[in-house]
């Protein structure tokens, strides 16, 4: 195994649990670790600091463990096996009405750089370092070890998320079983899950809470959901009583699946409609017709150099919905990007409420749910951010 040696003083983020090791932490590297690689980290006094996957760029090290141990199947069973027993503590999946969840949260569950995502019998893994990549394998193996006979299907979708760089030999395939035909099941509600060629794994499990609240609101509402994707709010918000939703995205895929979600829930006389079109450009006129509007855009930043625009692209989505919105209505606004912080978005939405010149109290401040945790150690797992907004 390769050791890393790292300089004077530079030992005291990975004593307190902080996973990353970066190029400018680094003395010493003893070898020459190929990306991917397992390798040992030690202080510049020698003291060993753990394991981690090696890889290129100024994150240099993912610590898989803060003690020096071998990274094999009994590794890979013993964090599986730890992540499931969170998930079983959340105590979401035990009524029979969820079946669809986070397993794997990267960082969170000791795991840089991995996610798994269960619908029902099915697990879809994503690697975003060589070196979860290079352990698919035994990943898969491990978790048929956990899960035992119930899991059917292991999907590997790592070719849009491990690193292009590489070179790796990339394709999207199933490693245990084959494509499982029934739906998801989330609060009691049926989601068709298409992983092969949606987008991430294939369903945005981490918005499960705020569905569930914005049903709440629902009743008797007119609703539009921006940014529908595969229509997780919009089915909510019909069996919470929505007197009409309508559903927006710009990909013809999703709105596709959209109104079969609702099919499949409500069969056809549901009171909705989904449209293709630009965000930005249906927010220029829907005047005051709606009484609940839901801004679940893309990651606007998908790394720190694009965070100017992106909040710039925050403000100005939200001042066109609070500039049009009913009096007396509800808006729930979100950010999935990483790079935004929650007090970042927050002026944003502070920004847009000044542009619109609307009394604008906050009900609600939001986050991603329980099976999404967030390593104390590691802040920089906190993606999820959402407002619930009145607008007088
Ligand atoms: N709210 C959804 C997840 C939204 S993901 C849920 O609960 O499942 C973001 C969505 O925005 C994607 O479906 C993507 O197709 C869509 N999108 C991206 N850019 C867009 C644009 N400019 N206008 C409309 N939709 C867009």
């Amino acid at each position: 195994m390769t050791n890393i040696i790292l300089k004077q003083g530079k030992e005291g983020a990975l004593l307190r649990f902080h996973p990353w090791v970066f190029s400018g932490a680094i003395k010493k590297i003893d070898g020459a670790p190929k990306e991917g690689d397992v390798v040992e980290v030690f202080s510049s006094d020698g003291k060993p600091l753990g394991v981690g996957h090696y890889q290129e760029g100024s994150i240099r090290v993912r610590m898989l463990s803060f003690t020096p141990c071998s990274i094999d199947s009994s590794f890979w069973e013993s964090q599986l096996l730890a992540a499931l027993e969170l998930r079983k503590a959340i105590a979401l999946f035990e009524d029979g009405h969820t079946n669809s969840y986070r397993l794997v949260h990267g960082e969170a569950d000791g795991l840089p750089g991995l996610i798994v995502d269960i619908y029902g019998n099915t697990a879809v893994m994503q690697a975003h370092s060589v070196g979860m990549f290079l352990a698919r394998k035994d990943i898969t193996m491990a978790l048929q070890k956990v899960f035992g006979e119930r899991l059917k299907a292991v999907y590997d979708k790592s070719s849009g998320t491990a690193p292009f760089k590489a070179n790796l030999d990339l394709k999207d395939e199933y490693l245990l079983g084959e494509k499982q035909l029934e739906p998801a099941l989330e609060n009691g509600l049926k989601f068709e899950v298409d992983w092969e060629v949606g987008q991430k794994t294939g369903f945005f499990l981490d918005q499960r809470d705020n569905r569930s609240l914005l049903e709440k609101y629902s009743r008797g509402k007119s609703v539009l959901n921006m940014f529908c994707y595969t229509g997780g709010f919009s089915v909510y918000a019909l069996r919470g009583g929505a007197k009409e939703v309508v559903s927006v995205d710009s990909s013809v895929k999703a709105i596709e699946q959209t109104e079969k979600n609702v099919l499949l829930n409500f069969g056809e006389p549901a009171p909705h409609v989904a449209v293709v079109a630009n965000g930005f450009d249906y927010l220029q006129d829907i005047q005051n017709k709606f009484d609940l509007i839901v801004l679940d855009p893309p990651a606007f930043a998908k790394h720190i150099g694009a965070l100017k625009n992106a909040l710039q692209a925050y403000r100005r989505l939200n001042a066109l919905a609070l500039k049009q919105a009913k009096p007396n209505s509800i808006i729930f606004t979100f950010s999935c990007s990483q790079v935004v912080s929650r007090e970042q978005f927050r002026s944003a939405v502070f920004a847009a409420s000044v542009d619109s010149g609307r009394s604008v109290r906050i009900l609600h401040q939001l986050t991603q749910p329980a099976d999404h945790p967030i390593s104390i150690y590691h802040p920089e797992g906190e993606y999820l951010k959402g407002l619930v907004l009145y607008v007088e």
